[in-house]
């Protein structure tokens, strides 16, 4: 079983500590600072074992070889990026498990935001860290991978238990809202969570993680399939992975 708490850094970021409880190993999950990593460490009294990051980019690993060098703990990566991921011991990719004490994750390849990107699934824990791949109400962009490439990611995550908890990586939810409301207007149920996400954020509540339910009910990127968005992109029985990526467009455009 994990304990997971989640540390807000920098203007947007969430970095996880996962605990697992029967042995007291914790990983870092994106670690993208180290100080805020550290104080939380020793507010919790949890010993960190492992860094897990999801992608290269400078606000999943920025905190990686401080905390190494102060803790000597290991890190884990995407193999098909292991040149970018600093301080990298273990290569992970599709198929393969991580182990944290009795907690075991799967590992996905999601590539599409970046040419390596995994994702790590705590399926006895129902918990999903998914970095930038998946957000609630969003998906990062295409930096260096095609819509194909992304969606075929998406479609992985998007069958995984309605019941996991998204751990993403970004508190971008209410600008994702303000989008997918202009793609679905008719969705009744993302209407009614975008009142919710607004009501949070002038109150600075977080509104990660979210449930894989609520995204695959108002996510329009998980969305390709529905009626009314096809619609509205004047996409009416195109390729799913059309209308991701013309998605993807607009939401880059807005
Ligand atoms: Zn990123
Ligand atoms: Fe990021």
């Amino acid at each position: 079983m994990l304990e997971i708490h989640q540390i807000p850094v920098l203007s947007d970021n969430y970095v996880y500590l996962a605990l697992d409880v029967e042995t007291g190993k914790t990983a870092v999950i994106d670690p993208a600072v180290h100080e805020e990593v550290l104080a939380a460490l020793d507010e919790k009294g949890w010993m960190l074992s492992h860094i897990l990051n999801t992608h290269h980019h400078a606000d999943h690993t920025g905190g990686n070889l401080a905390l190494k060098e102060r803790i000597g703990c290991r890190i884990v990566g995407p193999r098909a990026d292991r040149d970018r991921i600093p301080g990298i011991d273990v290569a992970l990719g599709e198929g393969d498990t991580f182990t944290l004490g009795k907690s075991v994750a799967r590992v996905f390849d999601v590539p599409g935001h970046t040419r390596g990107h995994i994702a790590y699934w705590f399926e006895a824990d129902n918990a999903l860290f998914c970095g930038d791949t998946l957000f609630a109400l969003g998906c990062d962009r295409l930096f260096e991978g095609t819509p194909q490439q992304m969606w075929d990611s998406l479609s992985k995550l998007r069958a995984l238990p309605p019941q996991t908890r998204v751990y993403c990586a970004h508190e971008y939810t209410q600008a994702n809202a303000a989008f997918a409301v202009t793609v679905e207007p008719q969705n009744r149920a993302l209407v009614a969570r975008k009142a919710v996400i607004d009501d949070f954020r002038a109150i600075g509540r977080r509104t990660v993680p979210s449930i894989l339910a609520e995204e695959l009910a108002t996510n329009p990127f998980l969305r390709p399939d529905s009626p009314d968005l096809q619609r509205t992109l004047g996409m009416e029985g195109a390729p799913l992975v059309d209308v991701f990526a013309e998605t993807r467009r607009r939401k880059d455009r807005f």
